[in-house]
């Protein structure tokens, strides 16, 4: 389970807080999607969760252990103080393919766990395979990152966090670069994950798939939570709060 207690994330040279007071629960196995307008704080707040950037405020936990607390004035550290071994416990993939594109799809996926992990080659190997067929991928195992489609990028992107085996899954609107076409065969990995019981927080401003995959909702806006929905069937019919209303009538 990953928890969240009271984060606070301000920028350096910023004068106000990206993120204030941000409290939330994913319990081991659910889905929490996150939505909220351009600028409301959602990438950053995976960001924090990642460890990829320090918080000035609150904690955030995993299984129950503490993984990163707050620091006051720590706005200029790059990133946060957590252990690479913590790291590989939460995975991210992002809106923007960022495979390394000197390697080929099973060197993009194979890196983090023979260096990070130091696991064994032929094991990893295996493994990375066996991912590579769930995605519908197999055979393209020794492409260039240049030589794939967007959906096909993401969805090794995808199996490059999974091989890692990380308790929590990020995904940061990883639709939202790709030609409509190629939506679909991401978002199924996605669904099929979920099906899994990984455990994920998902930002997207995809509506039908956030509706489809939530176990919870959360609205952000400005930094602050506006509505967590744990019902989010009716989130999207009948939201209690007016805010959430307006958000969701700009998708209509
Ligand atoms: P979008 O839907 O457009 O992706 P978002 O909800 O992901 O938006 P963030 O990217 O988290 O929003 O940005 C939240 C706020 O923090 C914005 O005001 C943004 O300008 C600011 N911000 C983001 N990254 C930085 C940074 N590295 N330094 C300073 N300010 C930042
Ligand atoms: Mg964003």
């Amino acid at each position: 389970a990953l928890s969240v207690r009271n984060l606070v994330k301000q920028y350096a040279n910023a004068d106000r807080r990206v993120l204030d007071d941000v409290s939330f629960d994913v319990p081991k196995g659910r889905v929490l999607v996150v939505v909220g307008p351009s600028g409301s704080g959602k990438s950053t707040l995976l960001r924090t969760i990642a460890g990829l950037e320090p918080i000035q405020g609150g904690q955030i936990a995993l299984n129950g252990t503490v993984i990163e607390t707050g620091k006051p004035g720590s706005e200029k550290a790059g990133r946060s103080a957590r252990s690479s071994e913590l790291r590989t416990h939460i995975g991210m993939v992002f809106q923007s393919y960022d495979l390394f594109p000197n390697k080929t799809v099973l060197g993009n996926i194979m890196m983090a766990p023979l260096l990070v992990q130091k696991r064994d080659k032929a094991e990893v190997e295996r493994e990375a395979l066996e991912l590579l067929g769930k995605v519908g991928l197999a055979d393209r195992k020794d492409a260039w990152p240049h030589e794939l489609s967007g959906g096909q990028r993401q969805r090794i992107a995808i199996c490059r966090a999974l091989i890692l085996h990380p308790e929590v899954l990020l995904f940061d609107e990883i639709t939202a670069a790709l030609d409509p076409e190629m939506v679909r065969e991401v978002l199924d990995v996605v669904i099929g994950l979920a099906r899994s019981g990984q455990t994920m927080v998902i930002v997207t401003h995809e509506m039908r798939f956030a509706r489809a995959i939530a176990d919870e909702i959360i609205l952000l806006e400005d930094g602050h939570i506006v509505e967590h929905s744990t019902d989010p069937e009716r989130f999207f019919i009948e939201p209690e709060t007016e805010r959430a209303q307006q958000f969701l009538r700009t998708f209509e």
